[in-house]
């Protein structure tokens, strides 16, 4: 669609960033042109819409498309934060990275037990991230719906990591 060819044209990539072999996408020339920006949200939010009674956003670039996400469908939204930013009482997720660990958080009296929810971040790659935020989300008894991105690097099977959510999964542009 129009749309698609419109990011793709915006989205850039950038090699051996932050580390050699990595072909980073660089999402931050859509806010330059609030248009477009206006279009990817409501593309976002056309697929959640009726669906879920909560966005769960990762930090950080997961924030910025997010909070307009549950704005649009005036549900709440939840950060999910990384380690040691969140004042308690929170839980905390552990998964693993290419090298090494990582951790994050995410309050324990924000997400009402029930709730059907939506976890979105900027960028699909390897699902290790987004799948620690759904074991977040469900530990605090919310049913993880759907995932979104806008952004998701196919090779890298992410969204094998999340079948066993049993969720609907949406990515705005696929490489
Ligand atoms: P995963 O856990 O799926 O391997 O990595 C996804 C996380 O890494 C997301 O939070 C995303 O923001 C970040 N990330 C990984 N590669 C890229 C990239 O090329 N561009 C951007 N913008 N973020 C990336």
């Amino acid at each position: 669609t129009e749309l698609i060819s419109k990011l793709k044209n915006t989205v850039t990539t950038i090699s051996d960033f932050p580390s050699k072999g990595i072909q980073f996408k660089d999402i931050s020339p859509i806010f330059l042109d609030p248009k477009l920006y206006e279009e990817v949200i409501k593309d976002l939010a056309d697929f959640s819409r009726g669906k879920i009674d909560a966005v769960c956003g990762i930090e950080s670039r997961g924030y910025l498309f997010g909070i307009a996400i549950a704005v649009a469908l005036e549900v709440p939204f939840i950060l999910i934060r990384k380690k040691g930013k969140l004042p308690p009482p929170f839980i905390g997720e552990k998964y693993d990275l290419e090298n090494g660990s990582a951790e994050i958080e995410i309050k324990r009296d924000q997400l009402k037990p029930g709730s059907r929810v939506l976890i979105h971040d900027d960028l699909l790659a390897t699902g290790g991230t987004t799948k620690a935020a759904g074991n977040l989300v469900e530990k605090l008894g919310g049913i993880v719906s759907q995932f979104s991105f806008l952004i998701n690097l196919e090779e890298l099977n992410g969204e094998k990591k999340l079948e066993n959510f049993k969720a609907d999964i949406y990515s705005v542009l696929k490489y």
